[in-house]
């Protein structure tokens, strides 16, 4: 199935969570070239910068060609064996919980699949976390309280159809660029619509906003708790839709009468502009991201948002409804697959006794934890305290990306034994690995992704892997042969596995779950993109909560958790810049995606900068109580005077430059567990 010279191949973007189609075209002379899917319902033919230098991704440097143990190359054989002897031992001396896997939204559904059985089913522990869970893990918690399950409920054209659009916490126009362009061109086309972008920084995003509200940190459930009372006190309350489909109404619009005013950093008259923009549009979008999901009042904000949402019916109608854009390719996948510490597969529910027996008797496994894994931040705590002995990480780098990644990889260098599987074997995380299992990437493998729409793409290989690299659920199957289940991971091809996991999705059916695609007619090497389950969830209720009604949480302002000091006096917001991705070890390779922002820096204001004897460009040291990091001044009115902004794309691994998860804190929201990676306090100094 290998593409041949001249020909094309259509696939799917390997990074954010648009999911775009991408054809791939190698050349009589050998040359990749890629251009978007005019076919893709995505996408339409776009691509943005990242996605259109795929092609220059594809070199072998820094490529791990073969298995190493200690450093020392050896082959699949010695390592696999080593990897499956050294996690049963532990198991046997110290229960399944002593284990852990670190996943990746970046897996495809076939290798997030097979890891999360072989954890959950077979080793009989829920230590299996992702680092979804520092992307939209609050948006999950958020679905599953407000519609008793993790529905995304509208789509993309949904954004194109609004006659409002809110963009609150995302810089859609760098970190989903292609969905900013198709609402760049539908404004275009209908001038009447409006776009809101709520967000304590003003990025480019803020350039097609109509109002831009530059809320303090951390405010957003105070702003929605107004948006919800200015539609109770203004008569645009859906009583036939809350009557019919609604519980808690009450009790969310009394939360938002009692909450203490916090300061929302804007004007009166801003204020009254948002809410009588939303009021007043039928055919409103509220769009979230990482702004509101990164926060130890995540899931909060969520429900916050969803409750005016449901307050005026506005969901699940053309136009209309709460949308979570996710931050990964396969962040849904793995969501899908149950590859969270406290999901199961197809939305099933791991505290529900009667859901693990049905997936424990469909995979024929000798056990099912029955109660959450460790989340990522408690995972690596438990990896730090020793109650982790042996950690398997797959397709992530943790000791750039974790919050307070300094301890993340004192606990890495500390453990017993870590496993890392990846493309690449020089990232930070590679460094503190036992074993590292060298892993096939973008353009070697064939598979499936989900992407913030819930439509389900093909990825699909078109050049061989590099040196003795192996497919993810490959690795994973190899290795739970060797601990004793050859049956259960007798996997020859991702097909395989697709189907038997389309099958087991029979059970969200069965269950009256949202995830059921088991009545797919799956042609796998043909299959299109398509997006699973309705078009739109909920315009006429039919939630999943076991009355069929939704819910509306009473939610209220809960603070950063980290508060500024003397010592600390600034509060740092962190994020994507626009041509990078994640850790960079992929970006990193093409030379044109580090010309726009070519080095790490310090968003910080003018005046704030001037006190502090920051010059522009000059060096800036930024320390928390974490760690600290060395990057560029770029002095900018973007941001406020007391909050700073650094990207989070950088290493530190040979300096101390600008690998800022160092510095940011690891507390988490208390439902969600996802970290605050947005409201780190920290203090500023030329270097
Ligand atoms: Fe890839 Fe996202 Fe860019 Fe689309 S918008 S090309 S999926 S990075």
């Amino acid at each position: 199935k290998d593409l041949g010279l001249g020909n094309t191949v259509k696939t799917t973007c390997a990074y954010c969570g648009v999911g775009c189609g991408v054809l791939a075209t190698i050349s009589p002379a050998g040359e990749v070239t890629v251009k978007g899917d005019p076919e893709h319902p995505a996408n339409y033919g776009r691509l943005c910068s990242k996605g259109s230098a795929l092609a220059d991704t594809l070199s072998s440097i820094g490529r791990l060609v073969s298995p190493e143990i200690g450093g020392v190359k050896t082959d699949w054989d010695t390592a696999l064996e080593l990897v499956a002897k050294r996690f049963q031992k532990t198991i046997a001396e110290h229960g399944p919980d002593s284990v852990a896997f670190y996943v990746s939204g970046q897996l495809l559904t076939e290798d997030y699949y097979v890891a999360n059985k072989l954890m959950k089913g077979f080793i009989g522990s829920a230590n299996i976390d992702t680092n979804s869970r520092l992307c939209m893990a609050s948006s999950v918690a958020g679905h599953r309280r407000a519609f008793g399950t993790d529905t995304v409920p509208g789509n993309y054209e949904d954004l194109e159809q609004a006659d409002l659009v809110v963009l609150t916490g995302s810089n859609l126009a760098w970190c989903h660029p292609v969905i900013y362009q198709r609402l760049l061109a539908a404004k275009t086309t209908n001038p009447a619509m409006k776009v809101v972008n709520i967000d304590p920084r003003r990025t480019a995003t803020s350039d097609i906003a109509d109002l831009h509200l530059q809320i303090e940190v951390g405010a957003d459930v105070t702003l929605f708790n107004r948006l919800l009372l200015a539609i109770v006190d203004s008569g645009h309350v859906d009583h036939d839709y809350v009557a019919a489909h609604v519980n808690g109404f009450d009790a969310a619009v009394e939360a938002a009468r009692n909450e203490a005013r916090a300061d929302l950093g804007i004007s009166d008259a801003d204020l009254q502009a948002f809410i009588d923009l939303w009021t007043g549009t039928e055919k409103v979008v509220t769009v979230y991201s990482q702004g509101v999901n990164q926060s130890s009042s995540g899931s909060d904000k969520v429900n916050a948002i969803i409750n005016c949402h449901l307050a005026t019916g506005r969901i699940g109608h053309a136009g209309m409804g709460p949308f979570s854009v996710t931050g990964q390719p396969n962040a849904m996948g793995g969501r899908e697959v149950g590859g969270l510490a406290n999901m199961l597969a197809c939305h099933l529910d791991l505290e529900n006794a009667d859901h693990r027996e049905a997936v424990q008797d469909f995979w024929h496994a000798p056990a099912m934890p029955d109660q959450a894994g460790l989340k990522a931040v408690e995972m690596f705590d438990a990896v730090a305290d020793g109650r982790i002995k042996a950690i398997w990480i797959m397709c992530t780098n943790p000791v750039v990306s974790m919050p307070e990644a300094d301890k993340v990889r004192t606990a890495l260098e500390d453990c017993d034994f870590v496993v890392v599987s990846d493309m690449y074997g020089d990232t930070d995380t590679a460094l503190t690995a036992d074993v590292l299992l060298p892993a096939t990437g973008w353009s070697e493998k064939d598979g499936t992704v989900t992407n913030s729409d819930r439509t389900i793409s093909r990825q699909r290989r078109f050049l061989a892997p590099v040196g003795q690299a192996k497919h993810d659920w490959d690795i994973i199957s190899e290795v739970g042969r060797r601990m004793g289940w050859e049956r259960a991971f007798a996997y020859t091809a991702p097909e395989d596995i697709f189907r038997e996991y389309a099958a087991l999705s029979s059970l969200g059916g069965k269950f009256g779950k949202d995830f059921d695609i088991s009545a797919w007619d799956i042609g796998y090497d043909c299959m299109t993109p398509t997006r699973w389950g309705k078009e739109r969830y909920f315009g006429n209720g039919g939630f999943y909560h076991a009355d069929g009604r939704a819910k509306m949480l009473p939610v209220q302002y809960t603070a950063p958790k980290s508060a500024p000091t003397d010592a600390f006096p600034l509060r740092m917001n962190s994020g994507r810049v626009r041509d990078h991705w994640h850790t960079m070890t992929r970006t990193g390779q093409a030379a044109r995606l580090s010309q726009h922002l070519a080095e790490p820096f310090i968003e910080i204001h003018p005046a704030t900068a001037e006190r502090l004897g920051i010059k522009p460009a000059h060096l800036v040291e930024v320390t928390s109580p974490h760690g600290k990091a060395i990057v560029r001044a770029l002095i900018t009115d973007r941001v406020r005077r007391r909050e700073v902004f650094v990207p989070i794309h950088w290493t530190g691994q040979y300096s101390s430059a600008g690998r800022v998860d160092a510095l940011v804190t690891g507390y988490t929201d208390p439902v969600s567990g996802q970290p605050e990676s947005k409201a780190t306090c920290v203090d500023a100094q030329p270097f």
